[in-house]
């Protein structure tokens, strides 16, 4: 293996910011194409810059989180976080105890790596479903987990949303939802309803997923479950400082879902391109990707001998889209176990300034390059470390 742990992970993330700043410092930066639909936007205006102290920029800036968070996510009461992670663990924190049961549905595996973390930290049993036949409440159960949208963007439906809600709820137990994506992927285009709304007790969103802001994590839900987390992210420093807090506002209050609506048909067209040259790719709701498996997969029925575990493949692709096609995709500049899967996001800020047969030819000559690569691993491990 060449990307095997979380320490490989951070050399492999900081050598795609040496390419990120290499790239901007040269003069060529604005040729820089973020196709991964995170965008980690700050809209302020100069006056506000001023309210950024410590004690003064929570105070004013508490009443707007809360109208704004709610009219976006339902729930009684918002708070904020400094990612989604961090709601993710301080939830847990808070309402899980060694040898109690963590549950978890969703569409499709993988789920988010900070919730399995999370439940070892607290000594809990974590089990994950994605069949609700199977699906299954043990008795010693502290909380019921439900991912809205994944890393992968694979959507649970409504039904299967409300079941297993109801199902918690029969047995007196709460219900969080992973909505990192899903509360504006569900809502915008699959026209569900806000997770608060259809009955959870906490759902937690990614401020910097689908939507201008800064990567921070937005959190609602019934009163007496928001005070518990967000005391609990107090004792350990979790949540949200003045500045991130102030791009939330101004993110949700330039929110508009058409944006993502707007993706689909560009979505459509990139994927009819590829699907004439490759088996690998699948869509997502706005845009396509290729899993670890598959593009193992492709890649095996292209080259003789290719000794890259399928991680390592995606890790290798993504840093050469960056190095050579100046597209910044998710597993170049990853945390620590986040999905590999390669995706391309049209609703992303920067797929407009790309006609859609660019991004398709810049896929295709990263593809050929990677054939090349991949069967040397010497020169792979250079690529991925940027050595
Ligand atoms: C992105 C994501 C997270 C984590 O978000 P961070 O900002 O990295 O903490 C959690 N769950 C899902 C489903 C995600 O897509």
């Amino acid at each position: 293996m060449i990307v095997g742990n979380s320490l490989d992970e951070l050399k492999k993330r900081e050598a795609a910011y040496e390419i990120i700043k290499d790239s901007i410092e040269s003069g060529t930066g604005s040729q820089l194409y973020d196709l991964t639909g995170l965008s980690g936007g700050f809209i302020a205006e100069e006056e506000e810059l001023d309210l950024l102290q410590t004690y003064i920029g929570p105070a004013i800036f508490e009443d707007k989180l809360q109208d704004l968070g709610i009219k976006h996510m339902g729930g009684e009461k918002i708070f904020a976080l400094n990612r989604t992670s961090s709601g993710i663990l301080a939830s847990i924190l808070a309402l899980v105890s060694e040898g109690d049961s963590v549950v978890h549905f969703l569409k499709a595996h993988p789920a988010h790596p900070s919730i399995i973390r999370a439940c070892n930290l607290v000594g809990a049993e974590y089990k994950e479903y994605i069949d609700l036949d199977k699906f299954n409440i043990e008795n010693n159960t502290a909380l019921v987990i439900i991912t809205g949208s994944t890393m992968d963007h694979q959507v649970l439906d409504e039904e299967s949303f409300k079941k297993v809600i109801e199902m918690a709820h029969n047995k007196n137990i709460p219900v969080f939802v992973d909505d990192a994506s899903g509360a504006r992927l569900r809502t915008a285009i699959f026209n569900q309803k806000p997770a608060c709304d259809l009955g959870a007790d906490l759902s937690v969103t990614s401020t910097d997923k689908l939507m201008k802001g800064p990567r921070g994590g937005l959190m609602a839900g019934k009163e007496n479950y928001i005070n518990m987390v967000k005391a609990k992210s107090n004792e350990f420093g979790l949540e949200a400082q003045a500045p991130v807090i102030l791009a939330m506002i101004n993110a949700l209050k330039e929110y508009n879902p058409q944006n993502l609506r707007d993706s689909i048909s560009k979505k459509d067209k990139l994927f009819s391109f590829l699907a004439k040259s490759f088996n690998m790719f699948d869509e997502t709701p706005t845009g396509v990707m290729v899993s670890k498996e598959s593009l193992k997969k492709e890649v095996n029925s292209k080259v003789d001998i290719c000794n890259l575990s399928d991680t390592d493949l995606c890790f290798l692709w993504s840093m050469i889209l960056l190095k050579f096609q100046n597209i910044i995709t998710i597993p170049a500049v990853s945390m620590p176990g986040a999905s590999t899967t390669i995706r391309v996001d049209l609703s992303s800020n920067d797929s407009n300034k790309l006609e859609i047969e660019d991004i398709y030819e810049k896929i295709f000559k990263s593809f050929n390059q990677l054939l090349e690569v991949c069967v040397d691993e010497n020169l792979s491990r250079k690529i991925i470390y940027n050595l």
